[in-house]
């Protein structure tokens, strides 16, 4: 018997907990938190967990492992970026480690992974099930030009990131538009451990003078200039932590608005967030930067691997329309699946 269960991931953007079932093991893919503040999975059906496998170091993806209490404290397996990448507190005491790709055992279970193209580290996972074979894709892109995908194998069953729903803008378009608004100098908060390389680099092609924040720095593969609270001018263009103006240059950036930064956020913006406040008074602008998929991207995923029924995680499929009409017979929406 294969059996997963959304505790928590399905219908909205809501933080990532699927509890798999497979030969006689009960793996918990993701244990996330947020992205609206404060929002944990509801873990009082998950009962035994015997690992905890997590795909990216992203918030809603990790955050909330220290509930892994609730759960007997299972061990936790993830690559050795994404372990790096998540703040120290949450870092379990002993790191269980995936490869970035190929294959690995999880108690025994055989599993394949790849790289998701969303975070540097960041992995789907797949794995042989009675019923056909099940992935389950974390977040993924297939647009990032410095963050590979690779395909992965043909599965059944497909737990695909659609947080965009019907959204089908091209970064291609995207970038062409924010490197224009940029111009003469604008304030850019970012992730870490997201898409500040690429970004960086695809800014530099469109014939801007990035710079960057020190906390962004680990994550490059190209150098950059480096700019502080001290030494930041308006005039500049600056990719620096936190996304949503609440952390880390950004923030200390958001207090020196007077002098002329102009803030140009692309993440998703909770409600609570100085980025949500000053968006919505007309204050600081939002420009798309996909780092999830088109609504053509899950389906080129779903075609390439055959899947015949699609989980679309992390998003409200009432407003997906055209994402519905595209997956058809393959939409699946049941909490609870026979994988
Ligand atoms: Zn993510």
């Amino acid at each position: 018997m294969a059996r997963l269960t959304a505790l928590s991931g399905l219908g909205a953007k809501t933080p990532a907990a699927f509890l798999l079932e497979l030969a006689g093991r009960r793996l918990l893919l993701d244990l996330g938190e947020g992205p609206e503040p404060g929002v944990r999975p509801d873990l009082s059906r998950a009962g035994r967990v015997d690992a905890i496998l997590v795909t990216h170091a992203h918030e809603d993806h990790c955050a909330a492992l220290p509930m892994a209490a609730q759960l007997g404290h299972p061990p936790v397996w993830a690559t050795p970026r994404t372990f790096a990448q998540m703040p120290p507190a949450l870092r379990p005491p002993v790191q269980n480690l995936l490869p970035d790709s190929g294959t690995a055992r999880v108690l025994g279970l055989p599993l394949t992974l790849g790289p998701a193209g969303h975070s540097p580290g960041g992995v789907w996972l797949h794995l042989a099930t009675p019923g056909g074979g099940f992935t389950y894709t974390g977040d993924f892109s297939l647009e990032s030009h410095g963050l590979p995908f690779v395909m992965p194998p043909p599965a059944a069953t497909l737990l695909a990131d659609a947080s965009y729903g019907d959204r089908d803008d091209s970064l291609d378009d995207q970038l062409q538009a924010m490197a224009q608004a940029a111009q003469g100098g604008a304030v850019l908060p970012l992730p870490a451990a997201g898409r500040g390389a690429d970004m960086a680099r695809r800014l530099q092609d469109a014939g801007l003078a990035p710079m960057i924040c020190p906390a962004l720095a680990p994550e490059l593969d190209i150098a950059l200039p480096r700019v502080t609270a001290e030494t930041a001018r308006p005039d500049q263009v600056i990719l620096c932590t936190g996304p949503n103006g609440e952390s880390g240059l950004a923030a200390a950036l958001l207090r020196r608005r007077a002098e002329g930064f102009r803030f140009i956020f692309s993440s998703h913006v909770p409600r609570g967030t100085p980025a949500h406040d000053l968006i919505a008074s007309g204050a600081a602008r939002w420009m798309g930067w996909n780092v999830h998929p088109r609504r053509r991207d899950i389906i080129a995923l779903a075609d390439a691997t055959g899947a015949r029924r699609v989980i679309p995680a992390f998003t409200d499929m009432a407003a997906a329309p055209n994402l519905a009409a595209a997956l058809g017979p393959r939409l699946h929406l049941q909490t609870e699946t026979d994988l």
